[in-house]
């Protein structure tokens, strides 16, 4: 394994789905889904793979699929983007990021990001020869947000990109227009590329329209390459569909490399995931709500089981803090969860430099209901 790749082994989501599997035990940790997206949606995947759609699409992708992203821009977030040369279709978010930080960012050049973070920013700036600044989220007034100053001194002259994820994995933070005004006066004072990883933009529950994509600042529109995937949004994570929408000189680069990692995204998941971004807004809808639902039953278990919680404004996930039950850090905490209470969950400081993360540790709670009560059950054998 080469040098830059040394220290990332497996990641924490495989290390804790295979424990999960190997044991029986509730698996409240990589965050996917237990029921399926949209029936139609699945039943336009068959019918693309019946129907012939089995050859290499595009390298950019489907022409209806690059449609549909820049059609939902548009109506969701008055952003436009033209769907020949500012869209292009990625094997999910994950290769997204990949492909955008290898085109843009010059060995030895800094990432300001804040932590935790989601795992692979780290991998792919490390094989990118990157250099990562992280700035720490810390609890205020209930939620995790940063310091505008410390942001401000995370900035070099070797900064070339601030990568941002809102809504936030794994705090469920989603940045507020005042926090974004912060976050984007920075890229435009320092003239840094902001790159945003949005899977979770549908998934906020205190407000549905409370995700604001940094591109629709003041200036962002051209110094920003946006993120997103069809994964959370539609319930099919292992489809692995994802899209960037940016200026043409940043799909060109990103394409450059795409084209060497994967050339192009599975066809007929592409023609499925164009249809459902057309017509299944209202799915979404309900799926919002039943997220909400869930956010709230598992928030009110785990804080009645005494642990500080962190009820989140968006995402799959709920952060608490385990000192409270005597625990010293995290991992403490889930191997205890996991030997007395068969439930698997994420200590997130594995997505932290420095060690403002060891005492959180994070749940998913995108699983049934009955799924949920169990753990919630089980939490009072800990
Ligand atoms: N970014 C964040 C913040 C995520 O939580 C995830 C995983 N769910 C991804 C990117 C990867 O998305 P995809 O499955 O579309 O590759
Ligand atoms: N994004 C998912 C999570 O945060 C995991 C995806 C993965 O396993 N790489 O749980």
């Amino acid at each position: 394994l080469v040098a830059r790749m040394q220290g990332f082994g497996t990641t924490v989501f495989a290390e804790m789905t295979a424990l999960a599997i190997r044991t029986g035990a509730i698996n409240l940790g990589q965050g996917f889904p237990d029921t399926d997206g949209p029936a139609k949606l699945l039943e336009t995947a068959v019918e693309a793979i019946m129907g012939g759609a089995n050859q290499y699409p595009p390298g950019p992708g489907l022409p209806e699929l690059r449609e549909a992203v820049a059609a939902q821009r548009a109506d969701r977030y008055a952003l436009t983007y033209d769907p020949a040369d500012e869209v292009l279709v990625t094997v999910g978010a994950t290769e997204a990021i990949s492909a955008v930080l290898l085109a843009l960012v010059e060995t030895g050049e800094e990432v300001v990001v804040f932590e935790p973070y989601y795992d692979s920013y780290a991998a792919i700036i490390a094989l990118a020869g990157g250099v990562r600044r992280p700035v720490t989220l810390r609890p205020d007034g209930g939620r995790f947000t940063f310091d505008p100053a410390e942001l401000r001194a995370a900035v070099t002259p070797r900064t070339r990109v601030l990568l941002l994820n809102s809504p936030h994995n794994p705090t469920g933070t989603v940045f507020t227009r005042e926090e974004l005004e912060v976050v984007a006066d920075v890229c435009r004072e320092h003239d840094l590329i902001a790159v945003t990883d949005e899977v979770y933009e549908y998934l906020t529950y205190d407000d549905p329209a409370a995700h604001v994509p940094l591109a629709t600042l003041p200036g962002m529109r051209e110094r920003t390459v946006a993120i997103s995937s069809a994964g959370k949004t539609f319930s099919v994570t292992g489809w692995k569909i994802g899209w960037i929408t940016a200026p043409p000189r940043f799909v060109r680069a990103v394409q450059t490399v795409k084209q060497f990692l994967t050339f192009t995204a599975s066809a007929p998941y592409q023609r499925a995931v164009a249809y459902a971004l057309r017509e299944e807004q209202e799915w979404v809808e309900d799926l919002r709500a039943s997220l909400r639902a869930k956010r709230d039953r598992l928030s009110d278990g785990l804080a009645a089981a005494g642990l500080t919680t962190f009820r989140p404004q968006g995402t799959y996930f709920a952060q608490v803090d385990v000192r409270p039950l005597g625990f010293g850090d995290g991992r403490e905490f889930v191997t205890a969860l996991h030997e007395r209470a068969g439930i698997v969950a994420i200590p997130t400081q594995v997505f932290y430099d420095s060690d403002a993360g060891d005492p959180y540790v994070r749940f998913a709670f995108c699983k049934r209901d009955e799924v949920i009560d169990e753990a919630v059950e089980r939490l009072h054998d800990l």
